[in-house]
């Protein structure tokens, strides 16, 4: 059987990565971009690997964990991440309410239950109406204060969205047992030689063509036509890996199903900036900011920074600065960031490079209660194609090589029992 992935970012590698040693499956993955990645981008200066895009790896991800050990891959920690230079556990613990343990407990409980009765009753709706309520709301008829600030620094600070907005089904699937357990005992790891580096030796064993930007997809009973700007080829299945409303714009014409999915969520831009800064925190290695993060935060305030390398060269002390695009331009951004930053003590001498991304895929809470996650999941298989990537599990590695994992083994079933018919 031929398969056809469509983009060579984390989804798509990690997918094909687990599909392999697959029988009767001949893979192939499509990347636009002349690298692998995607949003896993290392930035290389001055004998220095700075992280643009994917920063760490969590308890959760096991499957990323295991392959950068097989592959020869070293793990560093991130140091210690505070909330305005205090300890963020501190300003958890200050809200109403029993011990955030009791309150940890009482979540996870709560969150089981919810996510059991969406496999049980998923079109009931009762079930949807709290699966889309927001997360805040969710939290707060539970009386879970502590864990609600605890959203704050595992949610809002990653660029998921307020809980006042956010859905509860996407702010429960991030916060899971493991990020809580990874955020207590700060066991956050990063690839020593940098996300790219991992995707690129993933990527070496598995067949990837650079510097295809698929154009068309065309899809018939008897197969998949995949169209680059000069070439073109026959596969009996394709895997959307880039994000939905664009893969809506390559099919002629697209299934209802993916025309609804691509309007019913929308993504932030979120931005990186690698910047000199003088004179600004030095005892831990991340710091989150209430202007960007706490309730009524603007798009644009600093949402965290994180400590890099200090590199005379480019200016000393380097840090990368992390925020939501919203309506700014670059220089704009800027500007609020050395705002921010002289706030708290520091002084941007200069920024050095920016990455701008388009990231999370937030769900539409009216969409949930009409169907969103049902129809995300039943549009799987439907004309020859499969969808993974962070609109059908979550913007983070964890979660999409988790999801890709179930998806794998559906696609290696239908490979088993694949006839090659005659395509075209
Ligand atoms: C700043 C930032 C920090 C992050 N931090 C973390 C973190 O600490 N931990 C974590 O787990 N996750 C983190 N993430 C999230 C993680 O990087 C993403 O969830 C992940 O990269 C998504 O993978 P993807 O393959 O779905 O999409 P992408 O990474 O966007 O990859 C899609 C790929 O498809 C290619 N493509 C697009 N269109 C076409 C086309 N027409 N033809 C062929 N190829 C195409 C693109 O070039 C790209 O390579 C972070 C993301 C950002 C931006």
């Amino acid at each position: 059987m031929k398969l056809a992935i469509i983009g060579g970012g984390p989804a798509g590698l990690s997918l094909a990565y687990l599909l392999k040693d697959c029988r009767n499956l001949d893979l192939t993955i499509f990347e636009a971009e002349e690298r692998v990645g995607g949003k896993s981008f290392t930035y290389e200066r001055a004998g220095h690997a700075f992280e643009m895009g994917t920063c760490y790896a969590t308890r959760g991800d096991r499957l990323a964990r295991k392959w950068m050990k097989d592959l020869g891959i070293n793990f560093k920690r991130l140091g210690e991440a505070t909330f305005e230079g205090t300890e963020f556990y501190s300003f958890a613990k200050q809200a109403a309410g029993p011990s955030l343990m009791i309150q940890g407990l009482t979540y996870l409980i709560s969150r089981a239950r919810l996510l059991r009765q969406l496999k049980i009753n998923p079109d009931d709706p009762e079930v949807l109406s709290e699966a889309a309520m927001p997360v805040q709301d969710w939290l707060r008829e539970r009386s879970l204060h502590k864990m609600e600030r605890l959203f704050y620094r595992g949610m809002t600070t990653m660029g998921y969205g307020q809980p006042s907005e956010t859905a509860t089904i996407q702010g429960l699937r991030w916060i899971d047992r493991s990020l809580l357990i990874s955020g207590m005992f700060n066991d956050l790891v990063m690839p020593e030689e940098g996300w790219s580096e991992f995707w690129r030796r993933i990527a070496e064993r598995l067949d990837v063509r650079l510097g295809h930007r698929i154009e068309t997809v065309q899809r018939n009973e008897a197969g998949v036509g995949i169209a680059w700007p000069d070439g073109r080829e026959w596969f009996d299945y394709v895997v959307c890996a880039i994000p939905i409303d664009e893969f809506v714009a390559l099919c002629q014409p697209p299934t209802e199903s993916e025309q609804k999915v691509s309007e019913d969520v929308s993504w932030n831009g979120f931005v990186t900036t690698l910047a000199a800064v003088d004179d600004w925190f030095e005892r831990e290695a991340a710091r989150s900011f209430a202007g960007g993060i706490l309730p009524d935060a603007m798009p644009g305030r600093l949402l965290s920074a994180r400590f890099e390398a200090y590199e005379p060269e480019l200016g000393g002390r380097l840090y990368m600065l992390n925020q939501l695009r919203g309506e700014f331009q670059h220089d704009e951004l800027e500007e609020i960031a050395a705002r921010d930053i002289e706030m708290d003590g520091g002084r941007l001498k200069h920024t050095l490079y920016q990455k701008s991304w388009k990231y999370h895929a937030f769900y539409k809470r009216d969409a949930i209660r009409k169907g969103l996650l049902t129809r995300l999941r039943e549009m799987q298989g439907e004309k020859r194609s499969f969808y993974t990537g962070a609109a059908f599990s979550h913007e983070a590695v964890s979660k999409i090589t988790q999801f890709n994992t179930e998806l794998a083994a559906r696609i290696a079933r239908i490979a088993r029992t694949h006839e090659r018919q005659p395509a075209e």
